[in-house]
């Protein structure tokens, strides 16, 4: 171990409250001491999850939980036509069922109404009945529905003439925001330590292994990191020595104020999607990219979470709601409460990054999509392969050095 390895671990104290071998009761502690960078859905899942296996946890985030993708997120949870091929969509079915698990043992409040969907194009239609032919031989219990049946299922829905919608039971929609808190208190009552704003600022190796991290709050010893760091661009060319091609897009969501029921289960209508949450909120999530033009694209620089002013959000979400009104005309005039900008962490060829930097032992990375909905297994499988150090074969076709093709799925 090098001098300047040597003098950050002894000055670890600050993040950990123990020194760089010793537990706080003065014992050796034989506890894997794991560093989990970024307390969105994802971090906050894994912590939970490494937690109850029995881990020493930091959970740390430059900013605030879920204050990126977690917050400027739809929230749909699914396992729907879009995620190919059937290895991925058996992962996200898998996921679905966690999130009842998790739902029990955390009281989460998660709207189980299932999602309608259909596009304007009579081709598109046709493709759409192709797709859910297919989830349907994949195990997943979605249909076409007719007329009668949609509108019995969402009585404030105009479907605009649409006479067949696909129907998947099983979906549901979260409040992500809460959802990653109530995973961080549960990590956290089971002994992780959670400190925020704290940026990762470097990682130390001696002798062949991780043995630190420097963050912006003073340094930390541990055994092993994992990147749950989103759309960050450069967290795995500087952490873990690897090239990790992401094309992040930006998306809008608009939130109101609670409101009586309007809607049972997510829609995914032409030009926007939109739930309501359990407490009341109508969520809608913007459909198109935004505009090719300079102006939007100097703004969007800096990827901004949020708008430069209250005018501009109100703008934008005035915008969304005119779409959402068409589809239910009670929105009409509702109160708008948030209106964020999320970044999609978005690996090139569309699917999750999940396992070991081949170049840095002991560095993992966990960047993904569909983050809310993969969540829940997502924890489950990384916690079991750290606190193993075995591979799960189903999270093979995800591993950081694979070759990345530019797929478009999002
Ligand atoms: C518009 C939009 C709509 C979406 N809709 C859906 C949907 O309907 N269903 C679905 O399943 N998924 C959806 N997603 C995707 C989903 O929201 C994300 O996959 C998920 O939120 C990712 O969670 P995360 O924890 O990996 O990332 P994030 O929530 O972005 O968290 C990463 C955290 O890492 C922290 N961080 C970064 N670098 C450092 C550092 N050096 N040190 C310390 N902390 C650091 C950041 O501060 C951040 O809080 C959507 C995303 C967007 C943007």
């Amino acid at each position: 171990m090098d001098r300047r390895t040597l003098l950050k671990l002894m000055a670890a104290t600050a993040l950990a409250g123990t020194s760089p071998h010793n537990s706080a009761s003065g014992k050796n502690s034989s506890k894997e001491k794991v560093l989990v960078v970024g307390a969105g859905i994802i971090g906050a899942s894994i912590a939970y999850q490494l937690a109850k296996a029995g881990a020493e946890v930091t959970i740390i985030d430059s900013l605030a939980p879920a204050s990126h993708a977690s917050q400027g997120t739809f929230a749909w949870i699914n396992a729907t036509w879009a995620k190919q091929p059937k290895s991925y969509h058996a992962l996200n079915q898998e996921s679905v069922a966690s999130w009842g698990q998790l739902q029990n043992e955390l009281g989460l409040n998660i709207r189980w109404g299932g999602s309608l969907e259909w596009f304007a194009s009579a081709t598109r239609q046709d493709k759409l009945e192709l797709q859910i032919a297919e989830q349907i031989a994949w195990g997943e219990p979605a249909r076409m529905m007719s007329a009668s049946e949609f509108k019995q299922h969402e009585p404030q829905v105009n479907f605009q003439g649409q006479n067949r919608v696909a129907y998947s039971p099983n979906d549901g929609a979260i409040d992500p925001v809460a959802a990653t808190h109530s995973l961080l208190k549960a990590a956290v009552k089971l002994g992780a330590k959670l400190t925020y704003p704290c940026k990762l600022l470097e990682l130390s190796f001696a002798g062949g292994r991780l043995v630190g991290a420097e963050t912006s709050l003073g340094g930390i010893a541990i055994d092993k990191v994992v990147l749950a760091t989103g759309a960050a661009p450069d967290t795995a060319s500087r952490f873990a020595g690897l090239d990790l091609p992401q094309r992040s897009t930006p998306g809008i969501i608009a939130i109101t104020k609670p409101m009586p029921q309007l809607l049972n289960g997510v829609i995914s209508a032409p030009g926007i999607h939109m739930h309501q949450r359990t407490d009341g909120r109508i969520v809608l999530g913007e459909q198109s990219g935004p505009p090719k033009n300079e102006a939007h694209k100097n703004r969007l620089k800096g990827r901004p979470n949020g708008f430069p002013s209250r005018e501009l959000a109100a703008e934008h979400a005035t915008r969304m709601f005119a779409v959402a009104e068409v589809f239910c005309p009670k929105m009409a005039g509702l109160k708008i409460e948030d209106v964020h900008i999320g970044w999609r962490p978005l690996p090139l060829d569309g699917h999750p990054v999940i396992g070991a930097s081949v170049r840095q032992p002991n560095v993992y990375l966990a960047v993904m999509h569909s983050g809310v909905s993969l969540a829940p297994i997502v924890g489950q499988l990384v916690a079991y392969e750290l606190m193993n150090g075995k591979t799960v074969p189903r999270l093979d076709a995800y591993r950081p050095d694979r070759p990345f093709k530019r797929v478009k799925r999002y």
